[in-house]
């Protein structure tokens, strides 16, 4: 169990504090963490992502691609295909992932940080991605410069703002055209998200009028209090704070639609997790005989399907995806 989270009063659902036992249902999203490379390394990353993750002990190789897309082929109860990073697009292998996985005719959705469309190299990145109809999920935690600057890193708002610019004038978030774009909010410090609908609302008001920038939803997200956003907290001596208040907030309304219930988060060294947190957290799904789960072993016949009743690996962090509306990878649970 981490350590750190003590001084509030348990939550009355839960036991003596400690995080519900909860167990996986029929799996049909492929989360795949293709690496920790990252042009940027913001204050809150939950992955540790910088451009100093270059090594291959931080990404996937070209033999771990080929592995997904022959799970893919072999296993349609995988409908979705959601890459995250890092910036997924720096490894190497990403347009052939993106490629052989809408071949296969699924649904893929990648985490983007916009900024990654300026790099040497990614100029076609933006056309890719509307030929590929990839449903793109894009990180603006505020439409003020200062904010996304502070938590992001200097001209990182400038930046986002182009990249949104660019995917507009492509289709991307421009009423039906058939190509999804979503923005991702996060809050700045250890606060609960404001209720998504009306942040949406604040958000398509002033992106519109300041920018001409359109989207399809906004997406309010709980920083996990885990790696660099944890750090940021100890150093603050908000820790426990924060922990206090995700637990007290615990809404066992949220248990049902925790994102770890249909999903399986494969990391770019072959191992499987609940979830992208457990999986920096190092928190392994395990099989129904206590084994650490690889790759491999969906592989087998029946393997996909098995997992479906295994325990999730739940820990105190996994009070951030409870409190209040809740919160996972697809924004707000409940409400
Ligand atoms: S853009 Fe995303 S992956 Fe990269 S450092 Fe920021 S939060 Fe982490
Ligand atoms: S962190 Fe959230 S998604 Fe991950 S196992 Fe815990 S409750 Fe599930």
């Amino acid at each position: 169990m981490n350590p750190g989270f003590s001084g509030a009063a348990p939550a009355e659902q839960t036991t003596f504090g400690l995080f519900p036992a909860i167990r996986k249902s029929r799996v049909e999203i492929l989360q795949f963490n293709i690496g920790r490379l990252c042009n940027q390394a913001c204050h809150h990353c939950h992955v540790d992502s910088s451009p100093k993750r270059s090594g291959p002990e931080d990404n996937a190789s070209p033999l771990l691609i080929d592995q997904v897309l022959e799970l893919l082929r072999r296993e349609p109860a995988l409908h979705t295909l959601d890459i995250t990073g890092g910036a997924p697009e720096m490894n190497s292998s990403f347009t052939r992932l993106v490629m052989g996985a809408r071949a296969l005719g699924r649904q893929v959705l990648v985490r983007h940080n916009l900024t990654v469309q300026e790099l040497d190299g990614q100029e076609n990145l933006v056309s890719f991605f509307a030929e590929q109809q990839v449903v793109l999920f894009c990180s603006l935690p505020c439409y003020l410069e200062d904010n996304v600057d502070e938590q992001r890193g200097n001209g990182v708002f400038e930046a986002s703002i182009r990249g949104l610019q660019r995917l507009n004038a492509a289709g991307f978030g421009v009423e039906n055209s058939g190509l999804e774009l979503h923005l991702v909010y996060n809050p700045q410090g250890p606060v609960l998200p404001p209720p998504q609908a009306a942040l949406q609302e604040d958000y398509k008001r002033e992106l519109a009028a300041r920018f001409d920038i359109h989207f399809h939803q906004l997406l309010a997200i709980t920083n996990q209090p885990i790696h660099r956003f944890r750090s940021a907290l100890e150093r603050r001596g908000q820790l426990d704070e924060y922990a206090a208040l995700l637990r007290e907030n615990f809404n066992p309304l949220t248990l049902n639609a925790l994102m770890c219930r249909n999903a399986v988060s494969l990391r770019w060294d072959g191992k499987l997790f609940d979830c992208d947190f457990n999986l920096v957290s190092d928190l392994p799904l395990r099989d129904a005989r206590g084994l650490e789960m690889q790759l491999g072993m969906l592989l087998e016949p029946g393997g996909v399907q098995r997992l479906a009743q295994l325990s999730i690996a739940v820990d105190q962090h996994c009070f951030a995806c409870t409190a209040g509306c809740g919160s996972s990878c697809g924004g707000t649970l409940t409400g």
